[in-house]
C-alpha cells in the first residue's frame, strides 16, 4: 500500500491520466481505502471541473473583454459629464450675464434675483464637483483591484 505522501504527490498526475497503469492502479486502490486521500482526490476533481467550466465560458478572453467594456462605458460616462458641465456652466454664465446687464442692481428685486441666480450656479457647480470627485475615487478603486 502506498503512503499518503506518495499518493498526494502523484494525485494531479493521476487525475490528468499521466501515470503508468500500474501506478495509477496503486493510487486508485489507496484512495478507495484512505479517507484523507479520497477527500483530496474529490477536492482536486471538484477544482478541476470548476476550472473547466470557467474555460468553457470563454475564460480569460471573455473576462478581459468584459473589463474593456466596463472601461469604455466609464470613459463615455466621464465625457458625458464633462460636456454636461461645460454646457451648463456656459449656459448659466451667459444667462446670468444677460440678467446682470438687464437688471438694475440698485433695486432690491434685481439684487435678490441676481443672488438667487449666482447661488443656484454655485450649488450646481458644487454638485458637479462632488460627482467628479466621486468618479475619480471610483477610478482609483479600479486600479487597486
Ligand atoms: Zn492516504
Amino acid at each position: 500500500m502506498s503512503s499518503c505522501e506518495h499518493v498526494s504527490e502523484k494525485m494531479s498526475g493521476f487525475i490528468d491520466n499521466e501515470l503508468t497503469q500500474q501506478e495509477s492502479q496503486k493510487i486508485r486502490v489507496h484512495i478507495e481505502q484512505c479517507k484523507s486521500c479520497s477527500q483530496l482526490h474529490a477536492d482536486l476533481m471538484d477544482m478541476q471541473s470548476k476550472i473547466k467550466s470557467i474555460q468553457s465560458d470563454g475564460g480569460e478572453e471573455a473576462a478581459l473583454e468584459k473589463i474593456m467594456e466596463d472601461l469604455g462605458a466609464k470613459k463615455t460616462q466621464n465625457w458625458g459629464w464633462i460636456f454636461v458641465v461645460i454646457g451648463s456652466v456656459m449656459m448659466m454664465g451667459y444667462a446670468s450675464m444677460n440678467i446682470l446687464s438687464e437688471i438694475d442692481l440698485t433695486t432690491f428685486e434685481g439684487f435678490f434675483s441676481t443672488l438667487i441666480g449666482l447661488g443656484g450656479l454655485l450649488l450646481f457647480i458644487s454638485v458637479i464637483r462632488q460627482r467628479m470627485v466621486a468618479s475619480k475615487t471610483d477610478k482609483y478603486k479600479d486600479i487597486n483591484l
